[in-house]
């Protein structure tokens, strides 16, 4: 996920691993012996790692460190690196210590293959923050008023209230904040919640310059609690 230099030689990194969640490693002369740890300690890099843990302390121990998978795209193109280092701040903004499952690991490189072989578009965002809130527990639910049950495209009105997770037509949306959607942002964003990454294509996540704004707002808002910093990938993507 990130890394930075540490004393003299050493190198402090944070991992998003497979089996232990999120976990921050020392390795011990890394700036200095470029044999153990060539290019392996670097953001977007899968790798196979060999830590040692240590009872007492947050920092383990990282003995090796294989390459096992690179997304060259990602530093040949300015996009793509914007796109996956929101990926990558999101989560672990959201993510703490050894809270992350196997399934958070799988999401964030499923979407990294996808981001290093297709177009980039705004709405493999929203697909991410979106299977990211189902891990989490907050899924929204987007396909009926969850009041009085009527189902998106006949409900008039639609507004999405993080308050109470999901949707909520004009009769039943009641006092507390609310964001206005459309109907057809909102069927794109029931097709994100299913889509798969690994056979999906840029046109599945392509968006009009008008949802694109809506969705980011709607399924941000989901997120609000938690990003009361902005994200530094965001600026970039902004100025993109
Ligand atoms: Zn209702």
């Amino acid at each position: 996920m990130r890394g930075r230099a540490f004393g003299e030689s050493d190198k402090i990194v944070t991992f998003l691993t497979r089996d232990l969640g999120k976990i921050t490693g020392i390795a011990k002369g890394a700036k200095r012996s470029k044999r153990r740890f060539v290019n392996v300690l670097e953001p977007f890099t899968a790798v196979d790692v060999t830590l040692r843990i240590r009872p007492h302390s947050d920092l383990a121990f990282i003995n090796a460190c294989v390459l096992a998978e690179v997304y060259y795209s990602f530093t040949k193109d300015l996009e793509k690196f914007g796109y996956a280092s929101y990926v990558l701040e999101l989560t672990d903004r959201l993510i703490r210590g050894q809270e992350a499952g196997a399934e958070t690991y799988d999401l964030v490189r499923d979407v990294f293959r996808f981001l290093d072989r297709c177009r980039p578009e705004p709405g493999i965002l929203r697909a991410f923050e979106l299977h990211l809130l189902r891990q989490t527990g907050y899924e929204p639910v987007l396909h009926e008023c969850q009041a009085c049950g009527a189902a998106y495209r006949e409900a008039g009105r639609l507004f999405v209230q993080p308050l109470h997770g999901g949707v909520r037509c004009g009769s039943c949306v009641g006092e507390s904040r609310a964001h206005e959607a459309s109907a057809d942002t909102i069927a794109r964003l029931i097709d994100f919640q299913e889509s798969v990454f690994d056979e999906a294509d840029s046109s599945q996540f392509a968006l009009s310059p008008r949802n694109a704004d809506e969705a980011r707002t709607l399924v941000r808002s989901f997120f609000a609690s938690s990003l009361t910093k902005p994200l530094a990938s965001e600026r970039l993507l902004d100025d993109l």
